[in-house]
Formats: C-alpha cells, structure tokens, sequence
C-alpha cells in the first residue's frame, strides 16, 4: 500500500467495477465515500475481498435536504462501517438556501456516530468553513474528523486543528497558492491524500484513485522533504487514522 485516495467516490466512475478492481491490483487504499445511505450497499461490493478499499456511510450535503429521510436507513447502517462520509455542509449557490436543512442533517448524523463510539468522517466544508466547525465542536465524541478540499483561511486551518481536525489534500489544492498556503498550515502529521475523483479532475479527465499519489512531490516540496520521505508520512498518518483495524 503506497498510494492513499482517503475519499473517493468509486460508485460515480463511469466504470465503477474496473475503477475498483484496478485500485485494488495497485494496492491502492481507498475510502470509497457514497452520497446517499440507498448507495451503501452497492458501494460496498465494489471493495474486492482483501482489498484496501473502504466504504464510507454518507449523506452528501447536496442531498441533504431532499434525502434526510435516509436518516434512518443511515442509522440502520452505521453499525456496519467504521467510515462516514461523504457528509458536511455546503454554503454555495444553490445549495445555501437548504443550510438550515443541512444543519439538523449533520447535527443528527454526528450525534449518531458519538453514540456509536465515534467514527472516522470524511466531511465537505464549501464555503460554510467556520458552520462546519461550529457543529464538529458541538459533538466531539463524534469521532475524527478529515476536512476533506479543506479551502479555509490560515485561521479556519489554525481552529480545524485545535479541534482535533485531519485533513485530506488534492491536487488541484496544491496546485493553488491559497491551497498552498492552506496545505502549510496543517499539521503534517494530520495530512493524507485524496482524488475526489471522478469530480477531482486533471486537464479535464476524471482522476482515479491510484493518481492521489501525484500530490507527493508538491507535499515533498511544502515539507522541505523527499518524495520518498512525503509518501512514508502519509502512509505513516493513514495508519494512526485508521488504526489496525481490518474493517
Ligand atoms: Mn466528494
């Protein structure tokens, strides 16, 4: 396992199944996020046996409004993941006029996972940085929280780790000197790697989750350290993420 795509959305490729199969030959590991608790399922056959593929529990913050009647379903299925995600809130136009929606969504899902013990989270932030840190704080038995495309200020980066946050990188992050100068700020011991494919992209053409490892030089860059240097950290920090659990 050299390669971390710590959130991925596997289901949405156009060819899910060899997306999979092809992420598991590499050796790739991969939390494989849904956006809806109907998905869970399926989702979770695509992570052949012996893989490093993980699939996450989620209700994308998009959907939120239309679907928190999944809630329950959710609940059914939480005791069968370690992972929640894709979840969080999402401030931009259209989606700002169902952030009070979002809000009750996340709240019930965050006070769920405390109940369950706490979870490993995979959490959206557009423009709504500082509401998602509001209601993390409010529950912190939820779990470990990962900002996934964290795009907040130095500040909001500063508050995020005092509240225990991880954060997941991508490329087109690194790519921005905003994204960089975020990136900077977050304890290195806190980072892995992430695609978000297919909707992270390249040159227009969908990422996949083998291609999370093209952050490692820029990330080698940001720490003053080698390539090799940068992937052990990350693989490094996946394992204290995840533990040694095999679920
Ligand atoms: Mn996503």
């Amino acid at each position: 396992m050299a390669t971390v795509d710590f959130h991925c959305h596997l289901d949405l490729y156009e060819r899910p199944v060899e997306v999979a199969n092809v992420a598991a030959e590499k050796g790739v590991y991969v939390l494989s996020v849904t956006t809806t608790p109907t998905a869970f399922a399926g989702t979770s056959q695509l992570a052949p046996a012996g893989s490093y593929i993980r699939t996450a529990l989620g209700l994308h913050p998009e959907l939120a409004a239309a679907r928190r009647g999944e809630l329950a379903l959710f609940e059914r299925l939480l005791p069968s993941t370690r992972y929640v995600g894709e979840i969080g809130l999402d401030g931009s136009n259209p989606h700002r006029e169902t952030l009070d929606a979002q809000i009750g969504v996340l709240t019930d899902i965050l006070s769920l996972c405390a109940r369950a013990g706490g979870k490993i989270m995979t959490l959206h932030s557009r423009q709504s940085v500082q509401l998602v840190l509001d209601v993390l704080e409010l529950e912190p038995l939820a779990g470990t929280a990962v900002l996934h495309w964290f795009s907040g200020s130095k500040k909001a980066v500063e508050r995020a780790t005092e509240a225990g946050c991880w954060f997941s990188v991508n490329s087109a992050m690194l790519r921005s000197a905003a994204g960089r100068a975020a990136v900077e700020m977050m304890p290195r011991d806190r980072v892995v790697t992430e695609t978000d494919g297919p909707f992270g992209t390249f040159n227009g053409a969908p990422l996949y989750p083998w291609q999370a490892s093209e952050c490692i030089p820029a990330l080698a860059k940001l720490w003053g350290m080698e390539a090799a240097n940068a992937e052990g950290l990350v693989i490094s920090n996946l394992r204290r993420l995840v533990g040694t659990s095999t679920n």
